[in-house]
């Protein structure tokens, strides 16, 4: 009845008072963090505490990462403000994707160079064209590719292949990293939810990456999905749906 129907309303109010707390909280400590770190660094230069060159060039160049991970922070919680309000303009249009990965490939050279890992790249010619954003697929991708790099073992094999089905693209990338245990996979697409947050945190995540990237790929009309073994890696596959003629 109504009393029932009235419960229910107030308990997903309730919830979703809880939601927008817990999100101000992760904000701000994700932000205090950095900002506390570069604050005491420069403070030590300052008072003449770090006195070797060496020294104070190790803390200026934490300063500058820790300035970059800020950006990037901020620069996703815009996105993820403007995918929520639907305001994310995407500006789809007809892409080969093996054109596409063509012209992305360069930017992932020495990323992949740095861990000693190989990509190996199956798109076969003649795939239908798919109907996307390319500045939002570069994103998506992006997210993706670095956090297999993240996560991969030195000297690993990462895979990416693009196989057509239905109606749509799919595209999935597959490494050798720790894999994502089962408890946790349902979970990795909410924002800031880190598996292993120490560690995830050292190696300059967000927590982010992955429910902005989801978004995304939902904004362009496909799917994402992980199948992943812990010990053994991850494939995160998503699709795009193919332009009709
Ligand atoms: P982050 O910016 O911390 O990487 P994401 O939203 O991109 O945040 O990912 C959420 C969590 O999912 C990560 O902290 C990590 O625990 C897990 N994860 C994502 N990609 C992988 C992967 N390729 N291998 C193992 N774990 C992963």
């Amino acid at each position: 009845g109504l009393g029932r129907t009235f419960n229910s309303m107030a308990a997903s109010l309730a919830r979703a008072e809880q939601n927008r707390r817990d999100f101000l909280a992760n904000v701000s400590h994700e932000l205090k963090t950095p900002v506390a770190s570069i604050q005491a660094l420069a403070e030590t230069i300052l008072d003449g505490l770090a006195a070797k060159p060496a020294q104070q060039e190790r803390y200026l160049q934490t300063i500058v990462g820790e300035s970059n991970r800020i950006n990037r922070l901020i620069r996703e919680l815009l996105d993820m403000a403007q995918l929520e309000a639907g305001e994310l303009s995407i500006v789809r249009q007809k892409l080969d994707i093996r054109e596409f990965w063509e012209q992305e490939q360069d930017k992932y050279v020495s990323l992949l160079a740095a861990k000693a890992l190989s990509l190996e790249v199956d798109i076969p010619a003649g795939l239908s064209p798919v109907w996307a954003d390319p500045d939002r697929l570069s994103q998506v991708l992006s997210n993706l590719l670095s956090n297999a790099i993240r996560y991969a073992p030195e000297q690993s094999t990462l895979t990416l292949t693009a196989r057509s089905v239905p109606q749509f693209l799919s595209l999935a990338l597959t490494d050798q990293g720790p894999g994502i245990a089962p408890a946790d996979l349902p979970h990795i697409w909410e924002r800031f939810y880190r598996v292993d947050s120490a560690r995830a945190r050292d190696s300059g995540g967000t927590g982010l990456g992955l429910s902005i990237t989801k978004k995304l790929v939902e904004t362009m009309g496909g799917s994402i999905t992980v199948h992943s073994v812990v010990n053994e890696g991850s494939t995160f596959s998503f699709t795009l749906p193919v332009a009709s003629e």
